[in-house]
């Protein structure tokens, strides 16, 4: 079959567009192009066993699935079972490992106090009073006015310059919602009820949302190079950036990007946890991922493990990670929505297409609502583009 035999085709395979296309064909019965331009599907969730040591791991930087959406849930249960894992995040700061976000045994710790519960709010209240912030003009105010100058030097200010390549006193305060702190010991890093990593890996979701006779998968194939071959009243799900699908006539949308470095080391644990951030602004990456820890139920039996360092850098729609935001992105995505608006026939989604992070949890939700939107839209034939 040509691809213009295709009156749906989805453009991307991350979870937007392999949802939407399951959904498609699956329960509308409808025959749907899947384009890919990698040489794998899942998007930035795809996982495989590492050649050298065998423990499977996320290439794109550790994902921890968790949702309080029951909806999301039970979808995803169709495609996948999950190991019991809970998310712990420990960060180092001057080659002491503290608890993240900040709880009490990071306080109690930091401050070689023995503060209870019920003393903290008033403990981080008295460090606020002591900065005499009322009206915090940016992220560093906001933060020192949160949890206090201390905290905010050890944990905060360092991670934060490498995060965004800019010393957080030249970020906007905006950027910064809230800064949770904990009075208890609770180190779960998630408070959903539903947490875990799938057992055989993300890449066996995707492998199971896309095996259909109905999909049609087309992997090394960016939409830009073919989408002349596409019939002119398809209707095109597009996840990639949505700058680039209107050729950046209203300017570039920004974006931050990460780079990985993977290492095999010789001892079989190196950091006891899957995620350790590093909040010192001399050590160059933001994190460490030692993936072996995301699956306690395997048995890993070699003496070597898998490390993998993180480096956070700037992006663009060819590596993009993570939306910078702000007015500036702002008033240019507006321009690109009414864009697409125009077109009934165009649907746009995903972290990517929407310049919006989601969880994998969020993303899900949308495509499903997406996917709703697009079967009432075309009930009847697509209308010409
Ligand atoms: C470092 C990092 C860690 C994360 N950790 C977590 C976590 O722990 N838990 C969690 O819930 N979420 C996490 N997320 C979020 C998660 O990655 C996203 O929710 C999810 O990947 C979004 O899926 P998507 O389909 O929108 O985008 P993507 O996964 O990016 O998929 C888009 C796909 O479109 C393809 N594409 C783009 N343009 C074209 C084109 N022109 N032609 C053909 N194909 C194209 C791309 O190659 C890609 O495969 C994390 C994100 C990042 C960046």
């Amino acid at each position: 079959m040509s691809f213009e035999n295709y009156k749906y085709v989805v453009v991307g395979s991350g979870f937007f567009g392999a949802v939407v296309a399951e959904r498609l064909a699956y329960d509308f019965g409808k025959p749907v192009l899947v384009l890919e331009k990698r040489n794998h599907v899942g998007g930035n969730c795809h996982s495989v066993d590492h050649a050298e040591t065998g423990i499977h791991y996320h290439i794109y930087g550790t994902h921890i699935f968790h949702t309080s959406d029951r909806e999301v849930w039970e979808y995803i249960n169709k495609f996948t079972d999950f190991n019991g894992y809970h998310h712990q995040v420990l960060t180092t700061h001057r080659d002491k490992v503290y608890q993240m976000p900040i709880n009490l045994e990071t306080i109690n710790s930091y401050y070689g106090l023995n503060l209870r519960p019920f003393e903290v709010s008033t403990f981080i209240a008295e460090e606020v009073g002591k900065t005499g912030i009322t009206n915090p003009r940016n992220f560093e105010e906001k933060a020192v006015s949160m949890v206090g100058r201390p905290l905010y030097e050890a944990f905060i200010k360092g991670y934060t310059t490498k995060q965004w390549g800019c010393p957080p006193d030249q970020l906007p305060a905006t950027l910064l919602q809230r800064l949770p702190f904990r009075t208890s010991y609770d180190e779960n890093y998630f408070f959903d009820p539903w947490q875990g990593i799938p057992l055989l890996g993300y890449s066996s979701i995707f492998d199971k949302l896309l095996n259909n006779p109905k999909i049609r998968v087309e992997l090394n194939t960016d939409f830009f190079s073919i989408q002349h071959e596409l019939a002119g009243d398809a209707c095109v799900v597009y996840t990639g950036p949505l700058d680039k699908l209107f050729d950046y006539r209203h300017g570039h949308l920004e974006w931050r990007s990460l780079s990985f470095e993977e290492e095999v080391l010789d001892v079989q644990d190196y950091q006891g946890t899957s995620v350790m951030n590093y909040a010192d602004e001399n050590v160059p990456y933001t994190r460490i991922h030692e993936p072996r820890h995301l699956h306690p139920e395997k048995d890993y039996t070699e003496s070597q493990t898998l490390t993998i360092k993180e480096y956070s850098r700037q992006g663009s729609s060819d590596d993009p990670y993570y939306p910078v935001g702000g007015d500036r992105n702002r008033a240019i995505l507006e321009k690109y929505l009414i864009d697409v608006s125009r077109n009934n026939n165009l649907f746009v989604g995903g972290r990517l297409g929407d310049y919006k992070y989601y969880d994998m949890d969020q993303t899900i939700a949308v495509a499903l609502r997406t996917y709703k939107q697009i079967r009432d839209r075309t009930q009847n034939e697509p209308k010409p583009r």
